[in-house]
């Protein structure tokens, strides 16, 4: 077996399989992710799907536009369906604190020009009839945001890379690293893999990659609970949010409702079972907003992990300390919606040098200086 890559990927989720693809449609050749088990078996195969451009950073907010657009290319690209589907993103504010802060995310997001507005309760309630309006003071409402099936999207990609070469070893565990002269060495519960640019697409265990080389990488697991209910005749279209009730929630395409919630008593880990804590508090926040809907049946849930940074921001490009070794990762839960933005500037960055949009202030450098960090608020 071939063990001499050019370029080594570390995880096997929508970020791993979609930087393979660009780093070989850009023209590199011989690459390899290793993944431990199987393709979005980590947090990719747990998530909600959601994708959303409407943020509080100026940061995220150019990756997500960038990754919708890229999105609304994939299909054709990639040549695989992957039920992409724009059906908006309607963001509750309950109280002036919020509706002062929604305002100014709102102005930002326009001035990058994004289509997206405040709109009153009672509009609110015309895009998803079984809101309780009187729960809320104002809304955003994004039309272009949307969600996609995170299987599909990975298995996209991966098809896609194989054609163009890439191969991608499963059931592959990275259990150490080295790095001598301008050789990475990646030790396996398989073979010794050898490579000379190495990337670190491990979601919410990619501290422990970095800790192999001595580089710390400071993204921590909490686990991030989520159900759906049986499938119901269409409700609505939109992807629903409140940060002040703390939920999401969207339609399937089969009728079932995903939604999930924010835990801040949920401690660092990487524990994924299923609570009851969490179907009874879910249940309370969803009629909440929802009375009406008081009578629908969870049919599973199920949890995976949220990949935090201290700014919940997303952790990319080189390190300082090893030359050739780029992190993608602590998108702190939103790392499918950023995926098509990222993988692409990592394959600028590494093919030419520079990247089509300013990755710097993502940079992990942030963490390491006296620098006041500045967090992202739009996080449920
Ligand atoms: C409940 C929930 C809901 C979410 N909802 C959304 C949403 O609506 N929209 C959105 O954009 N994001 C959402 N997210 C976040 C999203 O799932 C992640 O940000 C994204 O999947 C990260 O992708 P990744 O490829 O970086 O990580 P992962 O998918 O976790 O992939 C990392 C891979 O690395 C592998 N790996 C780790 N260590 C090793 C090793 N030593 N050797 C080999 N392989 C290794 C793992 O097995 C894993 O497959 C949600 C997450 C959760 C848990």
């Amino acid at each position: 077996m071939n063990t001499h890559f050019d370029a080594i990927i570390i995880g096997g989720g929508i970020l791993g399989v979609s930087t393979a693809y660009e780093l070989a449609k850009a023209g590199l050749k011989k690459i390899c992710v290793i993944e431990r088990r199987y393709l979005a078996s980590g947090s990719t195969g747990r998530c909600g799907g959601g994708f959303r451009q409407q943020w509080s950073t100026e940061a995220n907010t150019r990756l997500a536009m960038a990754s919708v657009k890229r999105f609304g290319e994939l299909e054709a690209e990639l040549g695989y369906k992957t039920e992409f589907f724009q059906g908006g993103y309607l963001i509750l504010a309950h109280n002036d604190e919020e509706v002062a802060q929604f305002r100014k995310n709102v102005e930002m997001q326009r001035s990058l020009g994004l289509d997206v507005k405040m709109v009153l309760p009672s509009e609110a309630k015309e895009i998803v009839p079984f809101l309780d309006e009187g729960k809320m003071k104002f809304a955003t409402w994004c039309p272009t945001d949307g969600h996609i099936n995170p299987f599909l999207l990975t298995q996209a990609y991966a098809n896609a890379a194989r054609r163009l070469g890439v191969e991608i070893h499963l059931w592959t565990n990275v259990g150490s690293l080295m790095k001598k002269s301008n050789t990475f060495f990646v030790m396996t519960n398989k073979e010794v893999y050898e490579t000379g640019m190495l990337f670190n697409c491990a979601g919410s265990f990619s501290r422990s990659i970095g800790e192999m080389l001595n580089v710390e990488i400071p993204v921590d697991p909490y686990r991030h609970e989520i159900l759906v209910t049986e499938p119901v005749e269409k409700l609505w279209n939109p992807m629903v949010i409140s940060f002040g009730v703390g939920l999401y929630c969207r339609q399937e395409k089969n009728g079932g409702l995903v939604m999930g919630m924010g835990d801040p008593n949920e401690p660092v880990g990487t524990y994924v079972g299923s609570s009851m804590h969490f179907m009874f508090e879910m249940s309370r926040r969803f009629t909440t907003l929802f009375p009406k809907l008081d009578s629908l049946r969870i049919v599973r849930q199920w949890a995976g992990l949220y990949e935090m940074t201290a700014d919940a921001q997303p952790i990319l490009g080189p390190v300082d300390e090893i030359e050739n070794f780029y992190q993608a990762s602590g998108f702190s839960g939103h790392g499918l919606m950023l995926a098509p933005a990222v993988s692409r500037l990592q394959a600028e960055l590494v093919t030419t040098g520079k990247t089509s949009m300013p990755i710097d202030d993502l940079h992990v450098r942030r963490f390491r200086g006296q620098k006041a960090i500045h967090r992202e608020k739009s996080v449920v």
